[in-house]
């Protein structure tokens, strides 16, 4: 993956055909407008990842957004990402045959690939600000109280998904909060 991609011809950087479903609405999608299309339509597999409240988009509404899809198609999964023009095709993969894969274990390698990706890219984000913030790190589980100036960002996560089994993206929510309310 790279940044914004050149539409049209395949590209010269990763060999994806990187070009707009015209299909699908070019908006972010909320929770029910993603159940919509994969009731509308015949995508074998619809998931949408990294989602964010609208908020943050700077959207009226509050309810939670995706800029990241990955679908299935009968042959081939798909991760499209939202740009200006709508959504492009980023990755665009088939499932080995000889291995007995179908298209939604790619989908799904593709989701946690995708996923993840924008989770370090959050915590780095996060751990910047935090260092300049001083925020507090108050658990929401237990007494567990901490500053920014007491311990790093890093340890606060560590509580949470070690002490209470918090997903990462659920601890890093916990820790988004704190550094928004730190400002
Ligand atoms: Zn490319
Ligand atoms: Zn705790």
């Amino acid at each position: 993956m790279h940044d914004e991609p050149d539409l049209g011809e395949v590209c010269p950087e990763c060999g994806t055909h990187h070009r707009v479903i015209e299909s699908i609405p070019a908006q972010p999608l909320t929770q029910s407008l993603v159940e919509e299309l994969r009731e509308s339509t015949n995508f074998t597999f619809v998931r949408g990842t990294n989602w964010i409240s609208g908020k943050n988009l700077g959207l009226s509404t509050d309810q939670e957004v995706t800029e990241d899809l990955i679908i299935g198609t009968q042959t081939k999964a798909l991760y499209l990402k939202l740009y200006e023009p709508g959504w492009v095709v980023e990755i665009e993969e088939k499932p080995f045959e000889d291995e007995d894969e179908t298209v939604e274990d790619v989908a799904q390698e593709i989701l946690l690939f995708v996923s993840h990706d924008r989770e370090e890219l959050l915590f780095e984000m996060l751990e910047i600000i935090s260092t300049e913030l001083d925020p507090t790190y108050d658990c929401p589980e237990c007494d567990y109280l901490e500053t920014g100036g007491s311990t790093l960002a890093r340890n606060f996560l560590f509580h949470l998904t070690e002490s209470h089994n918090y997903t990462g993206e659920k601890a890093l929510s916990v820790l988004e909060e704190c550094t928004l309310d730190a400002e």
